[in-house]
């Protein structure tokens, strides 16, 4: 049986605290746009030694790198083969910032998990080093720029943006929409197209590193939006931006896989890591819900003694229930050193993210018009969760995944 360790409830224990200490009384700030979320997620890291762990783990990893790169090891780590680590470690920080606040873990999310993830998988050695390691740390912020106001679902097929070489370099241009950390980030991901005068369809996909300040590139003010106001989303415009091969990810046009397949496994780990979102916003919605029925006094009587209450509590805790054997699931499979197919990665997100925005609305209506009013909270979780069904694939892209997968031959 899977369950939360004796070591997972004391980190869990210590990392409410933490919220309850240092993010709660700014909620306010950071849900008006005035506090950027960066500061609070780096005392977050130093407080639990995130900072200094990921330190570690990426030196050990460079270390191996250079020594298979001079032929003193084997490609393949032990660890792979025996099974990866305790990822419960990393997803309780995550369930508990969603509980009080989930556009803190989208911007972190985004900075030390995809864009560190996207020159870590595909990037040299010199370019981890240059990038990486500071946006693992949260020392620096970074942003993954795929979408564009043409293309958002259909990432690939309608992207516009380009690189054209010129001599040793190349020069960037386009603009991309809806990037998380955008206005904010030091490092930017850019994913663009090879423009070689070939159609479209046929052109490979670069990614680029950018620094924030580089001539040419211009990060928007963050955009208005319906909810995750502590996660600053902006646009990105280039314009004739000339960088060097040492800004190319793989520093080669032709990396193995090819530059789309990275892209995807980003989606996967993104997909992933939206359940552990989704059971920190459930589980602070059925908290607050089943104290609010047991409080509030209609026709004489607490409202949890109505069935229609009950049969919403009912409801938030199967959806409990399942998203927490989802998030268990994953913790399961990363110990075992497996990773999810895309469809089940799909499946996983669609589940959650239509659970937690379910609960979050069921929760508002619970409250009456007191679910509507800010100050009980479940009206900023309700906006924040509607966002899981859109970002990282929509609802019905997850679907198109899952049906793909399931009608193969
Ligand atoms: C807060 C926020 C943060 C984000 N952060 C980032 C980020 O950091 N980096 C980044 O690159 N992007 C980011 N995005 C963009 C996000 O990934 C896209 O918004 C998402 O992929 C959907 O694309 P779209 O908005 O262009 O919608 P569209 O693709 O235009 O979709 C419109 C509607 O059509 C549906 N649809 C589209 N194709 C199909 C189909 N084949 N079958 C059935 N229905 C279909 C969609 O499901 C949707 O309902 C973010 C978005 C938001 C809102």
């Amino acid at each position: 049986m899977f369950e939360w360790s004796e070591e997972h409830q004391m980190i869990r224990e210590a990392v409410k605290r933490f919220v309850d200490d240092e993010i709660r009384p700014h909620v306010e700030e950071l849900e008006h746009g005035d506090l950027p979320p960066y500061d609070i997620l780096r005392k977050l890291f130093a407080t639990f030694g995130m900072d200094a762990m990921a330190r570690d783990r990426f030196q050990k990893q460079i270390a191996r790198e250079k020594a298979i790169a001079a032929g003193e090891a084997e490609a393949t780590p032990p660890k792979e083969r025996s099974g990866g680590g305790d990822s419960g470690m990393s997803l309780i920080p995550i369930i508990e910032l969603c509980r009080v606040c989930p556009g803190m873990v989208t911007a972190m999310g985004v900075s030390m998990g995809l864009t560190s993830a996207a020159i870590m998988s595909k990037g040299t050695i010199a370019q981890k080093e240059r990038w990486a390691l500071d946006l693992l740390t949260m020392d620096k912020v970074g942003a993954w720029a795929i979408t564009e106001p043409g293309s958002g679902s259909d990432a690939f097929g309608s992207m516009k943006s380009t690189a054209r070489r010129d001599g040793d370099d190349y020069i960037l241009n386009g603009s991309k929409t809806f990037i998380t950390n955008g206005p904010y980030a030091d490092t930017t991901v850019f994913i663009c197209k090879l423009d070689e005068g070939n159609p479209p369809e046929q052109r490979k996909v670069l990614s680029f590193v950018l620094d924030r300040g580089i001539p040419g590139f211009v990060q928007s003010k963050p955009l208005r939006k319906m909810g995750m106001h502590s996660s600053p989303t902006g646009e990105l415009f280039l314009d004739d931006v000339r960088v060097g091969r040492d800004r190319l990810i793989g520093e080669t046009e032709d990396l193995p896989a090819g530059g789309r397949d990275g892209a995807k496994a980003t989606f996967q780990q993104e997909r992933s890591g939206v359940a552990a979102m989704a059971l920190g916003i459930i589980e602070e919605c059925l908290q607050l819900s089943v104290q609010y029925a047991k409080d509030r006094v209609q026709f004489g009587k607490p409202i949890g003694v109505f069935q229609l209450i009950q049969d919403k509590l009912a409801r938030m805790e199967v959806a409990r229930m399942n998203v927490q054997n989802l998030v268990f699931r994953t913790m399961e499979m990363s110990a075992a050193g497996r990773t999810m197919s895309l469809a089940e990665a799909s499946a996983m997100k669609l589940y959650s993210a239509r659970a937690a925005t379910e609960v979050a609305l069921e929760a508002v209506q619970l409250f009456g018009g007191n679910g509507y009013m800010s100050e009980f909270r479940v009206e900023q979780l309700a906006r924040d969760a509607k966002v899981l069904q859109i970002y990282a694939g929509t609802d019905e892209i997850q679907i198109t995944h899952i049906a793909k997968d399931l009608l193969r031959a």
